[in-house]
């Protein structure tokens, strides 16, 4: 058993040079444009990997990203009406046409996101990034907008995995991307509720920097938790990776602040209502086609006092999956619980792979069957309890206990993957995740189905594919599944990707589970997307987008088709 801070030092260095001065140039700090996090916390994989992969079939072909100035962009669109217009709303320096910060405000962080931006395309890049200082800024920027038929893609942390800063149906109207860095304000606390106010801007490390002084955590703590944004985590309804503590991010969000292109919008006056539909809940995971979220009101807890990671061997996926089960069922979730099958255990114990989790230690080497890891937070006494009445259910369905390093290693590596991911593109690898959610009675079909999809297709291309997957986030009826792919590039990587992720989507449907648990629709999961509401369920959506968005001004195309 093992405690320790929840953030570890590089998230905290890395939370400083989003400041909120509103420039993008680049600092030493500065993230990669190309990648993931500023360029002195990446590291080349230790010696070895290479000859891991070698052996498994993947080549490697080191392989670096083109030079800042051979990126390709398109001319800027926008009229010189249009920018005095923009200008006039947040000040000459608030809107930046600058080429670098143009290409660091282009697409996301999903894979293929990063192989084209280090191919040097950029051809998704906005025309202009514009920096709104707060909500009524914003509400006039969509008047302008709408008037001068200006796409605007709400811009928060840039981490959408799904395409979603990329709308598709722009039809060559200029793009501005609404950056909201700058709406970066702890409002009111109100300690009595439990509740918070914060300004949609604010990152996840700077969060909990202001809440700390007040005895005070969020608690929402995704894997990109260092740049991801509070409107972020509500736009795209986020899960992070203590959610069975406290809960998915749409189930801590009481109330919210909206800027339309209809007007301005707030929701939520008390805990609970039967004032008709929630209509908090058409805002959360809305995408940004919507409005635009410029505060969130959430529910908060105090710090916890104790925190612990403990490392578990469970004999195999099924069982851990039904101890998971067992837990869940009788209300006794941790805050942190995550299993990884046979393969991703494997690829923990190998080395650094793509995937969050990171046992190098003794007692989980070469012991066979899968690790879990549990965490708990809270009073000392609450975490004991807890931790103690997990671990008799675990016992009693074969698990073992693995000493304190896994757990440990878990937490020092929580925040890795992504600079990892880097490191794996940088070599020529290719390495994705995908995710999705079930009831208990479909998980194992649902494993089985979008294993055999991403192996199958990838393994056709002749790629190598290694598939390795993990459960996490726990309810009383079902789980989440999140997948790993480490493969081969081959000769378009982007193209063979988009063909391996259909066929997963297409197994998720035949199996039951959802298109996804947490990264939202965006473009990547649209087409899935009616199979999983309805016909009925997309009209709703467009609906609600032609009374909120009359003009189509909103990520057209993102969510909405
Ligand atoms: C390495 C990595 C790890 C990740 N891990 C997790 C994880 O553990 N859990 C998880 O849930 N997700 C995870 N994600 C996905 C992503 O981080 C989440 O979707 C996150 O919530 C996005 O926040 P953001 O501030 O970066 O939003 P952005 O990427 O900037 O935007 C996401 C979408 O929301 C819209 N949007 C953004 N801000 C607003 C706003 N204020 N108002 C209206 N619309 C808005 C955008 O237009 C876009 O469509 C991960 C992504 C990466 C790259």
């Amino acid at each position: 058993m093992t405690s320790a801070e929840i953030r570890p030092d590089a998230a905290r260095e890395a939370a400083g040079p989003h400041g909120h001065d509103g420039a993008a140039g680049a600092t030493s700090a500065e993230p990669v444009w190309w990648g993931w996090g500023p360029a002195f916390a990446h590291q080349p994989l230790p010696a070895g990997v290479a000859d891991v992969l070698t052996q498994l079939g993947i080549p490697v072909r080191p392989s670096r990203p083109v030079a800042l100035a051979d990126v390709r962009l398109p001319p800027v669109r926008l009229s010189a009406t249009a920018r005095h217009a923009l200008v006039a709303i947040v000040g000459e320096g608030h809107v930046r046409l600058e080429a670098e910060v143009r290409v660091r405000h282009c697409r996301g962080r999903s894979t293929t996101d990063l192989l084209l931006l280090r191919s040097g395309d950029a051809s998704a890049a906005p025309d202009a990034v514009v920096l709104p200082a707060d909500h009524d800024e914003v509400l006039e920027l969509l008047r302008v907008a709408t008037r001068e038929r200006i796409v605007v893609v709400p811009y928060g942390g840039g981490t959408s995995v799904v395409g979603g800063l990329a709308p598709p149906a722009a039809q060559g109207r200029p793009v501005i991307a609404l950056d909201l860095r700058r709406l970066d304000r702890l409002g009111r606390i109100d300690r009595e509720s439990g509740t918070v106010e914060l300004d949609a801007g604010l990152r996840g490390p700077r969060v909990e920097e202001l809440l700390a002084p007040h005895g005070l955590t969020l608690g929402h703590v995704p894997q990109s938790w260092e740049y991801a944004t509070i409107g972020g985590f509500a736009a795209t309804r986020s899960s992070g990776q203590a959610s069975g503590g406290y809960g998915r991010f749409d189930e801590l969000v009481v109330g919210l602040r909206v800027a339309t292109p209809a007007g301005g919008w707030e929701l939520g006056r008390a805990p609970a209502s039967a004032a008709g539909p929630d209509l908090r809940a058409l805002v959360l995971g809305s995408e940004g086609a919507f409005g635009v979220i410029t505060r969130v009101t959430v529910r908060v807890h105090p710090l916890p006092a104790h925190r612990v990671h403990e490392g578990w061997r469970v004999p195999d996926f099924a069982t851990g999956t039904r101890l998971l089960r067992d837990l869940a069922a009788r209300d006794l979730r941790p805050t942190v619980c995550r299993l990884a099958d046979e393969t991703e255990t494997l690829a923990n114990l190998a080395g650094p792979t793509a995937t969050d989790d990171n046992d190098t230690s003794e007692a989980g080497a070469g012991a066979g069957g899968c690790r879990l890891i549990t965490g708990f937070e809270g009073s000392g006494a609450a975490v004991a309890e807890r931790a103690a009445r997990v671990a008799e259910i675990l016992r009693a369905g074969g698990a073992t206990a693995l000493g304190p390093d896994a757990g440990l290693d878990w937490e020092r590596g929580r925040f890795r993957a992504p600079y990892l991911r880097d490191a794996l593109l940088d070599l020529g690898v290719f390495a994705e995740t995908l995710e999705t959610a079930g009831f208990w009675s479909s998980l194992p079909a649902l494993y089985t189905g979008v294993r055999q999809a991403l192996t199958d297709t990838l393994g056709r291309a002749g790629l190598a594919p290694v598939v390795m997957c993990h459960v996490s986030h726990l309810y009383a009826t079902g789980a989440s599944l999140y997948f790993t792919v480490v493969s081969a590039q081959g000769d378009d990587p982007v193209a063979t990707w988009r063909t391996a992720k259909a066929a997963a989507g297409e197994a998720i449907v035949a199996a039951g589970g959802t298109i996804t648990h947490h990264h939202a629709v965006g473009t990547e999961h649209q087409p899935w997307l009616g199979a999983e509401i309805g016909g009925l369920g997309l009209d709703v959506l467009r609906s609600v987008k032609r009374t909120l968005d009359p003009a189509g001004i909103l990520n057209p195309g993102v969510l909405v088709p």
